[in-house]
């Protein structure tokens, strides 16, 4: 988990400490780059959680990365196995989740806003607004 929080925005890892450790039998592992995804939430056969991050991902496009996984898990311990990886419950929850990292002004200015317009419309996808975070 310690190399998770050197690839994080600094404001972020206290509140990403308390988020993760908020959940259970959670494993996070920081992975080599994958072409086709940025991350993926998995729960295994055993019973636990697993995140995987891309390693590459700059911090904040890692943030928002690690908060869409973590709304996978939520969406998973409220809602069971039937319902559609990106449907209303995940965007419900991921929105909330995103919305109090905007709240508490993790995000600097000039992303901020489009930040927002994500955590208000959620994707599956990476944002193409917020493309400029995934050059480094
Ligand atoms: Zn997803």
């Amino acid at each position: 988990m310690n190399r998770l929080f050197t690839l994080l925005p600094p404001d972020s890892v206290s509140m990403v400490s308390d988020l993760v450790s908020s959940f259970d039998n959670l494993t996070i592992s920081i992975v080599s780059p994958r072409k086709r995804k940025l991350g993926d939430y998995c729960k295994q056969l055993s019973g636990t959680h697993r995140i995987t991050l891309n390693e590459n991902l700059p911090p904040y496009a890692m943030l928002i990365v690690l908060v869409h996984e973590l709304a996978h898990l939520k969406t998973r311990l409220i809602h069971g196995k039937n319902v559609t990886s990106h449907g209303k419950e995940w965007k419900a929850i991921y929105s909330n989740m995103l919305k109090e990292f905007i709240y508490k002004n993790i995000f600097p200015q000039n992303i901020a806003q489009d930040v927002m317009l994500h955590a208000q419309k959620p994707c599956a996808c990476f944002p193409k607004t917020l493309d400029k975070l995934r050059q480094e």
